[in-house]
């Protein structure tokens, strides 16, 4: 591999069985990794400490290999990093860039609802009022001190002016790159760090893709808005921006989403049906 070749990564969560959606996404970030000469890593995303099961990492890489996919050693887990994700945390806090929200999810709901203009995030969710940011410092000290539950949000805001201007990504299909300005400020103050561990999907991802050196992701459409906040993270935290592709999705005959939850079938399923990795490969379009 050239010192400046392409990195992928394939990225699950291991709180569901994978389905053709994963092997799609899967089999593409291999197909682009061979195709410039690079490779593609495995990140296991197993953040949250109650819906990511051992054994559903097991069966997520006899997949993989099942399909004909191994992976570069060692597999990062996220779950086993948890240290570095509150230091990259805390920097963000001690510039005064996030804080401690201990509002509940019913109370944002209530306060959402209370106001007039109730917009919403990409994900469909009410953006937070900023209720806690607005807390007295001796009150928030005391509530932390207290240990009371919370989460962090980024101050978007604040996070907006500090990290300027131009922010955006290439966005890469084939040979065509385009850029792409993102538009952080839909997501409001994210959380970027849940009330059970010190980090959250966004947070994670990013600081992992720098520490993974990846150079190109490729995940599905429904990620997409989410790179808007990525890119202004890594912007604050002085990481590089990758090149992304965001892919279609593999959609169920009612033209929904896959997932478990809506009977969508396993590729341990389709496996125990008699299907063979040559005909998934035929079904999602790989030779
Ligand atoms: N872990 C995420 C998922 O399974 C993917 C994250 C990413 O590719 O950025 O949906």
């Amino acid at each position: 591999m050239r010192p400046d070749a392409a990195i992928l990564r394939f990225a699950p969560s291991p709180n569901g069985w994978l389905h053709l959606g994963h092997a799609y996404s899967a089999l593409l970030n291999a197909e682009l990794a061979e195709q410039m000469g690079g490779l593609c890593r495995l990140r296991i995303e197993d953040i949250d400490p109650v819906r990511s099961k051992p054994d559903l990492v097991e069966a997520i890489v006899a997949d993989l290999a099942w399909l004909g996919l191994t992976y570069p050693e060692p597999v990062r887990h996220q779950s086993r990093h948890m240290d570095s994700y509150r230091a990259t945390l805390q920097r963000l806090i001690d510039r005064g860039l996030a804080y401690p929200c201990f509002c509940s999810r019913g109370q944002i709901r209530a306060q959402a609802a209370a106001s007039a203009d109730n917009p919403l995030d990409p994900d469909g969710v009410p953006l937070y009022p900023g209720t806690c940011r607005l807390l007295e410092p001796a009150i928030r000290a005391e509530r932390l001190v207290r240990g009371e539950p919370h989460t962090w949000r980024l101050d978007g805001a604040a996070a907006l002016r500090c990290a300027g201007n131009a922010l955006g990504y290439e966005a890469f299909d084939g040979a065509d790159t385009r850029w792409v300005t993102a538009d952080p400020a839909r997501w409001g103050d994210a959380v970027i760090a849940r009330r059970d561990v010190p980090t959250s999907y966004h947070l994670s991802v990013v600081h992992d893709d720098a520490e993974q050196e990846i150079t190109h992701v490729v995940r599905g459409r429904d990620l997409e808005a989410g790179t808007d906040l990525h890119v202004l993270l890594q912007r604050l935290l002085g990481l590089p921006t990758p090149r992304y592709h965001h892919h279609a999705l593999i959609l169920d005959p009612d033209g929904d989403k896959l997932a478990k939850s809506r009977g969508s079938q396993s590729l341990a399923d389709l496996r125990q049906a008699g299907v063979t990795p040559e005909q998934i490969r035929a079904r999602l379009g790989f030779a």
